[in-house]
């Protein structure tokens, strides 16, 4: 008898991943010059070129340690290397037995709730969130509790999240720069969040913690992105290089359980059994290597603020009602009716594959990545005039 919940996991459609497929075949049907591809967050930028001559580097050294295994939680010089980084970039005590080399965010969501939480626990995400943010807490036993954001601005609703809180809460995820919105959280958001934690902390008895999902920590338009660790203790980090480097099939990220935390190594402990548990053996080692060398490798966001200037500015004209995104490389976009599946749905008709909203725990809207070839933006312009155009009739 296999088990029907991984079963309805795997057949149960992702939109996002739905979609991109939907856009493949129709790209090899059409031409990839005809399809509005919306769908997926893969990066448009290459690499940076320091990361592409790393490779090369790492490939010509010893070709038999180039693919061994590392220890578990990462190779000790990256750790190092991992955690001198946060130290000097954000002013944190950082020690390298607090730092997890992983697959990207995805595997170091899944092992640190697997490490905080136990099963009947509530893990709280604000909505809209990363559609996988419930696959990984109900993994680990949980129940996801979805809290909306603030409507007007989209940070996060303290008062709302005041009130979902339970004894049985133990983790609060948040994403900022956000997808799909696009919103940063401001320092005084996160304060507002971190002094609401602490009192309800104190209030239950229990302890809740902070987990930042940060895949966009440095795609961001000017806005500051302050370092929750440093306003908030109970803090862990879940960290990706798939978008900072364009690197997302290469699947490399780590996890930080912050050396703020008086209890910091039981929890890093905790981490490595969740990984063991879940069977990640260790990150891949050509990447984890690579990374090291290239923590302090700025992304070029140009072209990413650039597309984000031509698809609001051309929306606007046509009358669509967006959030002005701050960071990462989405879109939120108000749908033409009520039902954004059907609207997503109809949206096809004119070759653009837009995400609706219900896929992030939201009615309404859908959300646009942007970070495609700039060419494809700027021709899909008629295809939205179109698209409102059959509204408005
Ligand atoms: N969290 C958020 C908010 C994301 O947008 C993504 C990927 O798009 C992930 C986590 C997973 O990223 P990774 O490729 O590092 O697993």
């Amino acid at each position: 008898m296999i088990n029907e919940r991984m079963y309805e996991l795997g057949a149960e459609p992702n939109k996002i991943r739905e979609l991109f497929a939907f856009g493949l075949a129709r790209k090899a049907e059409i031409g990839a010059e005809n399809v509005f591809d919306f769908s997926i967050g893969n990066p448009s930028v290459p690499a940076p070129a320091q990361v592409q001559e790393q490779f090369q580097k790492e490939l010509a050294k010893d070709p038999v340690k180039a693919h061994e295994y590392t220890p578990s939680p990462g190779d000790a010089i990256v750790r190092q290397a991992i955690a001198d980084h946060i130290r000097d970039a954000f002013g944190i005590p950082a020690t390298p037995g607090n730092v997890y080399v992983t697959s990207g965010a995805s595997s170091a969501i899944d092992i640190t709730l697997a490490a905080i939480t136990n099963p009947g626990d509530e893990v709280i995400a604000i909505a809209p969130y990363f559609p996988e943010y419930r696959t990984w807490s109900e993994n680990a036993g949980c129940t996801l509790v979805e809290v909306p954001a603030d409507a007007e601005t989209f940070q996060p609703d303290i008062a709302a999240i005041e009130a979902a809180i339970t004894p049985k809460t133990s983790a609060v995820i948040i994403n900022s720069p956000n997808n799909p919105v696009g919103t940063v959280y401001t320092r005084a958001s996160l304060e507002a969040l971190a002094d609401l934690l602490r009192r309800k902390e104190e209030e239950l008895g229990t302890r809740i913690f902070l987990l930042s999902d940060e895949p966009y920590r440095e795609i961001a338009y000017g806005m500051e992105i302050p370092y929750v660790p440093a306003l908030y203790q109970d803090t862990i980090v879940c960290y990706s290089f798939s978008k900072s480097l364009s690197l997302p099939g290469e699947r490399i990220g780590y996890i930080y359980v912050s050396d703020l935390i008086p209890d910091a190594a039981r929890i890093s402990t905790a981490v490595a059994g969740a990984g063991r548990a879940l069977g990640y053996i260790c990150a891949p080692v050509l990447l984890q290597r690579v990374v090291a060398t290239c923590l302090d490798v700025e992304p070029d966001v140009t072209p990413y603020e650039e597309n984000r200037r031509i698809l609001t500015e051309g929306l606007a004209q046509l009358g669509y009602e967006y959030v002005e995104p701050d960071g990462a490389f989405y879109l939120w976009v108000r749908a033409l009716e009520p039902d954004a599946v059907a609207f997503s749905e109809r949206a096809k008709d004119f070759e653009l594959l837009l995400v609706p909203s219900d896929s992030f725990g939201a009615q309404g809207w859908v959300r646009l990545s942007y970070c495609i070839p700039r060419n494809i933006i700027e021709r899909s312009m008629p295809a939205f005039a179109a698209l409102k155009a059959a509204y408005d009739d």
